[in-house]
């Protein structure tokens, strides 16, 4: 066994880092205070082929790897967690499309997400099923040769910016409820979205409601077979699940940086505060849990690259990590002081950013029956 990376992980680590550190870094407090999409650095990421990561270079992407990808895109989030999510719905709906689609929806679709030119979205969640997703209402009726949708998602990433979105609707309520994948582009008639949602974190990121409203979508549009949604929803969440824990070690690594720089700078009792064991022992729990929270990151993305099974562990390092990292800026607010609590410094904006880590794509209670029902013999492997 090795914990090495490869020359290509450790040269795409150092290009990003670079950039994430010197580009996105010194304008992530502005771009949280004005809630603005940070479309210059998804410019910056899609020249670097960083949109691509997971779709061969056949068809233009850079086919980095599931690895590769974890470590772009922690650091990515270190720098702007806004950025990191915008990279991780580029990368997850040009991944879905490149799996499950037809070479024509390939030909068409990936060259627009993978050089930035658009923006994908994916859109599952409904007013009224979130964790049940399953639970959806919105409907596709077949009509000639198109679908027509009727129904509405919340909270979608992207969604008043996605030239195209990933969009679950229902095809089948009887003898068995059956869900399918559409391709729905932006220009679709009777689409709409509401106003951006006023977040808690991640205010650079563009989160709407959709609605459908008789919206026409042809049939060509359809990803997969008919019924395949679901699966094809779950299996896309898998990997997204990885990014998601990425984007936590991520935020949580900026966030225990500034603490230990602060620790060193800042003096009470006539001694810096990091002479202080409870503070060394803040910024060690929240290394040692980082450190481990990374391990399990790398080997779900391991076992996707191998071709292994990977949904439980893809579950388990999201549990984790988001946990973990809420922690660890937790902690670095608290080691800031009241400083901690101002918006001059970073460590606030780190642990609003955080928070959605152990909500979205699978609230930290869905991954745990993710992982029971796996260990227990329910799961589907
Ligand atoms: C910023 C942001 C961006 C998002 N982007 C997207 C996107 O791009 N696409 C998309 O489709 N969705 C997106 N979502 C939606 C997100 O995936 C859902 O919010 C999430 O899955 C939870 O659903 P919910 O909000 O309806 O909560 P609910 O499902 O109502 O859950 C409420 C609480 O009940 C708990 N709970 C529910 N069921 C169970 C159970 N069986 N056992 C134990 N506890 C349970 C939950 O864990 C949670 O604590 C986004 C959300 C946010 C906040």
């Amino acid at each position: 066994m090795r914990f090495e990376l490869t020359g290509e992980q450790d040269q795409i680590r150092e290009m990003v880092r670079s950039l994430a550190r010197k580009e996105f870094a010194p304008k992530a407090a502005e771009i949280d205070e004005k809630s603005r999409y940070p479309e210059e650095n998804l410019k910056r990421l899609a020249e670097l082929g960083l949109l691509g990561m997971l779709i061969p270079e056949s068809h233009g992407g850079s086919d980095a790897g599931a690895v590769a990808y974890a470590i772009a895109l922690a650091e990515v989030a270190g720098g702007c967690a806004s950025t990191g999510v915008g990279m991780a719905v580029a990368n997850m709906a040009g991944e879905a499309i490149y799996r499950f689609g037809s070479e024509e929806q390939k030909r068409r679709f990936l060259p627009l997400l993978v050089s930035g030119t658009e923006a994908g979205a994916f859109a599952l969640t409904e007013p009224s099923a979130g964790s049940d997703a399953f639970g959806i209402s919105t409907v596709a009726v077949p009509d000639g040769d198109t679908y027509v949708l009727k129904g509405s998602k919340s909270f979608i990433t992207n969604g008043s910016r996605a030239g195209v979105a990933i969009v679950m609707a229902v095809t089948q309520k009887e003898p068995k409820k059956r869900i399918s994948a559409f391709l729905v582009e932006s220009e679709t008639r009777g689409i709409s979205h509401g106003k951006p949602e006023n977040k808690m974190g991640l205010r650079g990121s563009n989160t709407v409601s959709l609605s459908f409203d008789d919206c026409r979508v042809p049939k060509r549009n359809l990803l997969g077979e008919e019924g395949e949604g679901f699966r094809i929803a779950m299996k896309t969440l898998d990997g997204g699940r990885v990014g998601i824990a990425s984007q936590s070690i991520g935020i949580a690594r900026a966030a225990i940086e500034a603490a230990i720089s602060y620790a060193r700078e800042r003096r009470q009792f006539g001694n810096p505060i990091a002479d202080f064991q409870a503070i060394q022992w803040m910024i060690a729990d929240s290394a040692t849990e980082l450190d481990a929270a990374w391990l399990l990151t790398l080997r779900a993305a391991y076992r996707k690259d191998t071709g292994n099974p990977f949904t439980r562990e893809a579950s388990v390092a999201k549990v984790f990590a988001s946990e973990a990292g809420y922690r660890a800026c937790h902690r670095a607010v608290q080691i800031f002081g009241g400083y901690g609590y101002m918006r001059e410094y970073p460590v606030e904006r780190h642990l609003r950013d955080i928070k959605v880590t152990s909500i979205y794509e699978g609230t930290s209670e869905i991954q745990r029956t993710v992982i029971a029902r796996d260990l227990l013999g329910q799961g589907h492997r």
